[in-house]
């Protein structure tokens, strides 16, 4: 749907501590408020330090959206009065943010990186009894209290929901390649998305986690806006909150101005410079990234750049599985055609992630093998690539506990015959000119073999009987 859109992403970085001080980012199995310190907790006169992997972390996500760095890092306080941050303000960057003026293509669209900063996490509140505007009363677990994140703040330059989807999916790839957040953690990507339709004020629908929930925000958002316009009522420039259970969102606040936060120079962070040689060392460990990989699958296994593509914005562990598939099997183009046209597409149908559902390489290769080694037909191996992908299941296990595999001949033959004399009219009717009367034997047959024989195998062998004497010899009998 179309509208001018810009995201602002807080990526969770993959850090063992936290921004400013030494506490362990685990928030997984913690008790509440068992990573806190002084600093973290923001007593008066506790003193910050900055974390240098973060900084890290941060360089590799600039110079992946082929952002320029700024030569010295700042940090700034942004002062609000809010229950998950203690200090009364949020150690952030904003004056000189870590990089601006990048890009990130999306369907040959370049959408523009406006900058990409650090900051700290606030604390999470827990609401308890309801959400956010329904809980009796909140809990505020500190453990995530300065975990540091990358915020990437696009230009206004998307242009419809699905592309600010597409955007999303393609930088957690991108982020996934870069090693510097988790995917699978929950909430280690969160949205902010600003929306408005022809030229009119826009909206910023706050703190929306999963790609396909913005794209449902966005939507709706796009639907009430147009709709307010249609009745001539102006929409307010304001910040809302998404609801994923009504896929609704609603009003929080008017918006605030950025003059409202007061931004100061941290005082008590020293200036960092980034020194060039330290740069260059981080550039020279740069991993593939997205775009180079589905440029080098292309050249190196010659399947298509609509197959890479899907390959590679399936994430880095189906990349990696494709790849030592290849390995294993050799044959790279008939591993991407089973990978995207049915192992993908069962995975997606039942909403299961590659590592989620025990599919592992040698086992995919197995049922490859299984298909050229003439054990089962290419439509047995499409079914039974269902069951394998909901149960990571060893195929030749599964064809053996179902009895899939193909008959011999020599069986099949047998099958053919009883049914071509028990079933004399159809013989006739064939033999009598009724072309399609061989279809319902051959249909006979199928039922009785099911997955076991190829319906064109069993025709031919169907049509080969009832031309020769052996097919007249059975009606005769
Ligand atoms: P703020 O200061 O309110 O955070 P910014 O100018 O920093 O606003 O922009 C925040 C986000 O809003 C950016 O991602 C930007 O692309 C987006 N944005 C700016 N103008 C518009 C607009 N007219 N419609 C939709 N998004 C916009
Ligand atoms: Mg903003
Ligand atoms: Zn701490």
């Amino acid at each position: 749907m179309e509208a001018t859109i810009g995201l602002e992403v807080h990526v969770r970085l993959r850090t063992e501590s936290k921004l400013f001080c030494g506490c362990s980012t685990e928030t997984v199995g913690a008790e509440p408020n068992e990573n806190t310190c002084p600093i973290c907790l923001g007593f008066p006169g506790s003193k910050p330090m900055v974390n240098r992997k973060a900084v890290e972390h941060g360089v590799r996500v600039a110079k992946a959206l082929s952002c320029g760095l700024v030569p010295e890092v700042r940090f700034s306080r942004k002062s609000y009065f809010y229950p998950d941050m203690p200090k009364n303000y949020q150690i952030t960057q904003y004056e000189v943010p870590l990089a601006e003026g990048g890009y990130m293509t999306v369907n040959g669209e370049r959408i523009r990186i406006r900058r990409v900063h650090l900051e700290e996490d606030p604390a999470k509140l827990v609401h308890v009894g309801g959400d956010i505007t329904s809980s009796r009363y909140n809990l505020i677990d500190y453990n995530r209290s300065g975990v540091p994140l990358a915020e990437i703040v696009t230009e206004p330059d998307i242009e419809d929901t699905k592309e600010a989807r597409l955007f999303l999916e393609k930088l957690g790839v991108m982020l996934d390649h870069l090693g510097v957040y988790d995917p699978h953690a929950e909430g280690s990507l969160r949205v902010d998305a600003n929306v408005s339709v022809d030229g009119g004020s826009r909206v910023e629908v706050k703190n929306i986690t999963g790609f396909r929930n913005v794209e449902k925000a966005l939507t709706f958002e796009v639907v009430r806006q147009r709709s307010m316009a249609r009745m001539g009522i102006d929409v307010s420039r304001e910040t809302r909150h998404f609801d994923a259970e009504t896929g609704s969102t609603s009003s929080l606040r008017s918006k605030e101005q950025e003059e409202d936060y007061g931004y100061i120079i941290e005082p008590d962070l020293v200036k960092i410079n980034l020194r060039p040689e330290w740069v260059q060392g981080i550039e020279a460990t740069m991993p593939e990234l997205p775009d180079q990989r589905t440029r080098r699958l292309v050249e190196q296994h010659g399947i298509s750049g609509f197959q890479a593509g899907v390959i590679v914005e399936a994430g880095l562990a189906m990349s990696l599985f494709y790849e030592e598939c290849c390995r294993l099997y050799g044959d790279a183009g008939t591993v991407a055609n089973w990978l995207v046209t049915y192992l993908l597409k069962s995975l997606n149908y039942m909403g299961l992630m590659l590592r989620e559902s025990g599919v592992e390489p040698e086992t995919f290769v197995e049922l490859l093998t299984l298909i050229d080694e003439g054990v089962i037909s290419e439509r047995t191996a499409k079914e039974l690539i269902k069951d394998y992908a909901a149960s990571g299941e060893s195929p030749r296990l599964i064809v053996e506990e179902k009895g899939l595999a193909l008959m011999d001949m020599d069986e099949l033959k047998a099958v053919v015959s009883e049914v071509v004399s028990m079933n004399p009219k159809a013989v006739e009717d064939y033999l009598g000119g009724t072309g399609k009367a061989s279809e319902y034997l051959v249909g006979q047959v199928l039922r009785r073999v099911r997955a076991r024989a190829d319906a064109n195998v069993v025709r031919k062998i169907i049509i080969d009987m009832l031309d020769s004497n052996e097919g007249n010899a059975s009606v005769a009998q």
